[in-house]
This record gives C-alpha cells, structure tokens and sequence, in this order.
C-alpha cells in the first residue's frame, strides 16, 4: 500500500500531526500499536492562546473546546513558611485577551479521534505490528506481520519517550531522569477568583493549579520520589494541598488522584532519512511550565509547512532539504524551553539558604523587568511564532 505519510503512534501528536498533513491535502496512514481506546489519564493541558488558534483549525468549526476556562493571568507564589520573605509575580498576556485554555486531555483525545475516523485522507491501520522499517530508494518501507508492505514518501514517529525508532534509526537521545513523581489530581473546589492558574513554589516542588471549570481543576505536584508528601492518604494530603492553595480556594475535595515519572529526552536531531520525530519522542520535557504538548504543535507546523514549502518548489515530498529546514528552525526553541525547564527545575530543587536567597532576588527583579516579562509572554504564548509562521 502506498500513501504520502506513514504516522507511528497513538498519542495526541500523533493525532493532531495527522490532522494537520490531512488539512495540507496530504494522504496518511496511522499505525497505532493497539486499537484506539479510550484516554483513561486525568491529565489535562495548558494549550496556549497560539496553541488554541491551531486547535480550532484542525477542528474545522468545532469550537467546543471554548467552553474551557480561558486563563488571563498565571500567578507564581513562593510557599515556603520558613521564608518571610515569599516572592509573588504574575504574567498577564500582553498582547492578546488570553495566555491560553485548559483542557482535559480526555477531551481533546476524543475529539481527535472523532475527526481522525471520519478522515478521508486519514487511513488506520488495525492491529498491525510492524516488525521492520527499511528505506528503499526515495521511500520507507513499513513491513508488518500480517500484510504487505506499506511504502511512504516519509515516516513519522510520535510513539512517545520509549520510541521503537531508537531500533531502525541512528537517533542521539541526550537523557535525564528527574528522579521525580507528578501527582496528577482532580479536584473540585470554590475559587475566589476566575481566568487565573496558579504556580506555587513549595520546598517539596512546583505546584500547579489548572482550572478548567468553575468548579473542577486539576493540580499537578512535581515531588522528588523520597517526599513525604508522596506517603500520605488521601485526607492528609488534601489538608496539606489546602494549606498551600489557602487564600485562593474553598470547599477543596480530591475526586481523583493519578501518578507519573518525570523523565528528560531530547534528540540532538529531529531526522534522518525519510524519518521525522514529533512528540515526546523528541522532547520530553518537565512539566513545570507546561510547554511540552506546546513546543509539539509548534514542531507539527514547521514540519507540515516546509514539507509544502519545499513540495510546491517541486522536491519530493519528506526531501533531506525539508526535513533539514525543519531541524533548524525548530532547534533554538527547543533547546531553550526544554533546557530552560531542566535548569528551572535545578533551581527550585536547591535547599541551600544562601542560593535560595539569590534567586528569589533574581525573581523579584525579573518581576520588575516589563520588558523580559512581555518577552517570555509573547514566546510562551506561541504569539511570536504563530505571527510569524
Ligand atoms: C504531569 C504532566 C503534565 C503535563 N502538562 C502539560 C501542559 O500543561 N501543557 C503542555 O503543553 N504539556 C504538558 N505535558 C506534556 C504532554 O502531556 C506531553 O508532551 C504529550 O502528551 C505527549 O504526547 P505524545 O503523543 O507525544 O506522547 P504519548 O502521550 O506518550 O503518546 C505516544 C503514543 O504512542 C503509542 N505507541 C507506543 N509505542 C508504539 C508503537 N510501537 N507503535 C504505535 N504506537 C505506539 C502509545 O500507546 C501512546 O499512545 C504534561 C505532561 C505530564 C507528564
């Protein structure tokens, strides 16, 4: 079977990727390693104002995912009682009504795979195992178990952190484990004040509170794996969550409680020959500032365009010369967001008195700086990038 673009994975960006080459009038076949089920993880994501606006591109007149809560202001709060001199600052956006939308994953995996099965372009491939991927000319070749081959202008692999692509392709992963747990909670709770997320930084790690409702938010702890924290029931652990989210919130109540290991990838390259890397397979990032399904569709949008870019000037489709275009563009923002994150995490880990006493100073004078702060807006947002696309 021949098609333009073969897609491993079932994630969301292997979904969201091929929707986008399918709104790009490009043909596609998805192999997932199992029949599309349901998304079971409470997680939800911060999508971007710039995020968003992709969102409803692909989703061609759905504009369900508006009903969410829409953040315009995000709060980051020192919580340390030891510390008498807590720092606070908040980021509003500067340019647009709003920094971005959380939304449930559960939800945007549904409505994904919605549009994905009524697709024409878009081919599932059903239970096939692929047991080799070989090159063949100007195409890969995907060999499965069960049928004959399938021959693509151009692969993409988007199977996650724990890739198969690190068996058929010369791929250098740099690695890092967190040695952290993320609680993922669902909670229900009154808050005093609409449109804000919040970021605490508590001496046991950064704690979000993502609304998504007027009554339901989520709450991510990044906790090292030998916290305390990580050993107490559920009542205790919804006191010690109410004591930090205090001033801000009512009526908290747990509903339910997920865990995840945090773990850093990167690839030093986003190809190789007539392979691309999307998704966690090429950066998995902490998720402290909530930006890695965010770099993702950024990478999705520079992938699809310049492989249009470079078809409409008459190369094959997947040529070096676009995948190469696509590596470099997409490198400076990777490298900062997926490094930046690894060092914030490094800084907001350090106990010492002293070094804590510096870069809170270096907060505050952050706080004051308007300038660098509409910077790291505009660039979080994806207001710069999607401008300029
Ligand atoms: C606690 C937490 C909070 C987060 N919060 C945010 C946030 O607020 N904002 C944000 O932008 N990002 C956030 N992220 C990051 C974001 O969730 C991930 O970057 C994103 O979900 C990665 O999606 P993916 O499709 O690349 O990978 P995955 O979700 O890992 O999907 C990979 C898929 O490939 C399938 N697969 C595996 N092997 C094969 C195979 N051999 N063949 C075919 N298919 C295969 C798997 O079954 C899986 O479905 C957060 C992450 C965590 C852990």
């Amino acid at each position: 079977m021949q098609t333009d673009v073969i897609i491993i994975g079932t994630g969301i960006s292997a979904k969201l990727t091929a929707l986008y080459l399918s709104l790009h009038r490009l043909k596609v076949i998805v192999f997932p390693n199992r029949a599309i089920k349901e998304d079971t993880s409470n997680l939800v994501t911060f999508f971007s104002s710039g995020s968003i606006k992709f969102l409803l591109e692909i989703l061609e007149g759905d504009e369900s995912i508006l009903n969410y809560e829409s953040i315009k202001q995000l709060r980051c709060c020192q919580y340390d009682q030891l510390d008498k001199e807590n720092f606070e600052f908040s980021f509003d956006n500067n340019k647009e009504d709003l920094l971005g939308t959380i939304i449930p994953n559960k939800k945007i995996n549904k409505l994904l795979d919605n549009f994905i099965l009524s697709n024409e372009n878009i081919h599932i491939s059903s239970n096939e195992l692929i047991s080799d991927i070989r090159h063949q000319h100007n195409q890969v070749e995907v060999i499965t178990k069960s049928s004959p081959s399938f021959f693509a202008k151009l692969l993409i692999v988007a199977d996650g952190k724990n890739s198969m692509i690190k068996r058929y392709a010369d791929f250098q992963f740099i690695t890092h484990d967190f040695e952290q747990t993320a609680l993922s909670i669902t909670a229900k709770m009154d808050r005093k004040s609409q449109n804000i997320a919040y970021q605490y930084f508590t001496p046991d790690g950064p704690l979000a509170l993502l609304p998504y409702s007027s009554s339901y938010s989520s709450i991510v702890w990044s906790l090292k794996k030998n916290s305390n924290i990580l050993k107490l029931d559920e009542n205790k652990l919804q006191e010690e969550i109410n004591s930090i989210l205090g001033s801000a919130v009512n009526n908290f109540e747990i509903i339910s409680l997920q865990k995840f290991n945090l773990t850093f990838s990167f690839t030093k390259k986003l190809f190789s020959e007539r392979i691309a890397i999307i998704g966690d397979t090429a950066h998995s990032i902490h998720p402290i500032a909530g930006q890695g399904l965010n770099l993702i569709i950024k990478d999705i949008t520079c992938l699809t365009k310049q492989l249009i870019k470079y078809k409409s000037l008459g190369y094959e489709l997947g040529d070096v010369i676009a995948l190469n275009e696509y590596n470099n563009l997409r490198k400076p923002d990777n490298v900062a967001y997926s490094f930046g994150t690894l060092i914030l995490d490094e800084v907001f880990s350090i106990k010492n008195k002293h070094i804590r006493k510096l870069t809170n100073s270096l907060f505050k004078t952050f706080n004051k700086n308007k300038t660098l702060k509409n910077y790291f807006v505009n660039s979080a947002t994806g207001y710069d990038y999607f401008n300029n696309l």
